[in-house]
């Protein structure tokens, strides 16, 4: 592998890491970027060789050099022991939770999860025998009391889907690791240059490699990293249930790491802008955005994160079905749809599911992801769906 870090001496910064990790030139022909490997069978010359198991990849299921170079670039950047490319975001947290949990464990996870999360515990998990609990997303060290015995798992999303609850991770890490349970972090939103959960006391760290990670909405996948002690686990378990991530999407989610960090200084800088912006508008009640000052998480946010992400939530004042309809039907550039973390913004209803700790919010819950237009563009955008809203409501 290139050796990028010999030279000044003293860690690389991850601007470096991004365009350098993962990558040996000398070992194809001094291009670039690791190409797309297609493969299933490897070959083994002698019979030692294949009783050795002598290839470096003993099957396609375990990896080429194309998911290896993703691998190394995340595992980089989340300072993990190691790091599984998958075929989603949601096979990462379900490989996470099965790395954890068995017939008769306990897990908690947090109120504020993303939906899939909660529908593969309370789908899967519950009836494999896995008693599942939700806590509020803002417990922090209150977690204790809620620990059992058998409690194996914390699983903790911040900021939180849809309602953009920040956690008190290192709080949750101690109380898990006192209760010998394993501390599981969805680090999507933040991408670990800005949040790094294992350095929190987290024991994994999965991504929606999807959003941020590819940037531009044309692949699906998923990362998993965790520390050494968990790595066994993660490992086997990935194995047996057979995940694999192609070659083709593997180079596409590394083409997408290497420009992560210029684009998400954009990002961030435009959904601040908006956000900003819409704090000052009469229709929206509240702006969900954990770099705000008046989010109620913010000490959290500026004690863990050294930045923020594209997505944010905004409250509107409460209104008829009809409104939010004129609202989003009519948009010019921002679109509607599930997902986020490409190049071109997205404005998206939410709908809110609780079990814990009740959503109070009365008028709808919209989900921005700011792209790359330009910002008077999507402010304009937004300024005419408010006004539609206005006249509707
Ligand atoms: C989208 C998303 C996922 C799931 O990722 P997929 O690749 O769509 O399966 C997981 N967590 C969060 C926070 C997400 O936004």
């Amino acid at each position: 592998m290139h050796d990028y870090k010999n030279g000044k001496g003293g860690e690389p910064s991850v601007e470096t890491v991004l365009t350098h990790a993962g990558r040996a030139p000398e070992e194809q022909f001094g291009f670039v970027n690791t190409p797309v490997f297609r493969g299933s069978t490897v070959l083994y010359n002698t019979l030692a060789d294949l009783e050795a198991q002598k290839q470096r990849f003993l099957y396609g299921r375990a990896g080429n050099p194309t998911t290896e170079t993703v691998e190394s670039i995340v595992n980089e950047l989340e300072g993990g022991h190691a790091t599984k490319l998958v075929p989603s975001g949601l096979a990462a947290i379900t490989i996470a939770l099965m790395a954890c949990v068995k017939s008769g464990d306990d897990v908690l996870i947090t109120d504020s999860a993303y939906e899939p999360t909660r529908a593969f515990a309370d789908q899967f998990l519950v009836p494999m025998g896995v008693s599942v609990r939700y806590y509020d997303p803002r417990i922090g060290a209150g977690l204790a009391e809620l620990m059992q015995p058998n409690t194996r798992a914390v699983f903790a999303e911040s900021p939180g889907s849809l309602t953009f609850e920040v956690q008190d991770l290192p709080a949750l890490a101690k109380v898990a690791h006192d209760h010998g349970a394993r501390l599981i972090v969805d680090n999507s939103w933040a991408t670990p240059l800005y949040l790094k959960p294992l350095q929190l006391g987290a024991d994994i760290v999965v991504h929606a490699a999807t959003k941020m990670f590819v940037g531009h909405s044309d692949v699906l996948a998923g990362t998993i990293t965790a520390t050494e002690e968990a790595w066994p686990d993660v490992s086997r378990v990935r194995a047996l249930l057979g995940y694999f991530s192609s070659g083709d999407d593997a180079y596409l989610v590394a083409r997408g790491l290497r420009t992560l960090s210029i684009r998400m200084k954009e990002h961030e800088a435009r959904a601040l802008e908006i956000a900003n912006w819409l704090q000052g508008q009469d229709e929206v009640v509240q702006v969900l955005h954990p770099a705000l000052p008046d989010h109620p998480d913010h000490e959290i946010f500026k004690r863990d994160f050294t930045g923020s992400g594209s997505l944010f939530g905004i409250v509107l004042k409460p209104a008829r079905r009809e409104a939010l309809a004129a609202f989003v039907d009519h948009m010019q550039i921002f679109a509607m749809g599930f997902s986020w973390g490409g190049y071109e913004s997205l404005c998206v209803p939410s709908k809110v599911r609780r079990t814990v700790h009740p959503w109070s919010a009365e008028g709808p819950l919209l989900r921005l992801h700011i792209g790359f237009e330009g910002v008077d563009d999507l402010k304009a955008d937004l300024a005419a769906a408010l006004e539609r809203y206005t006249e509707a409501r």
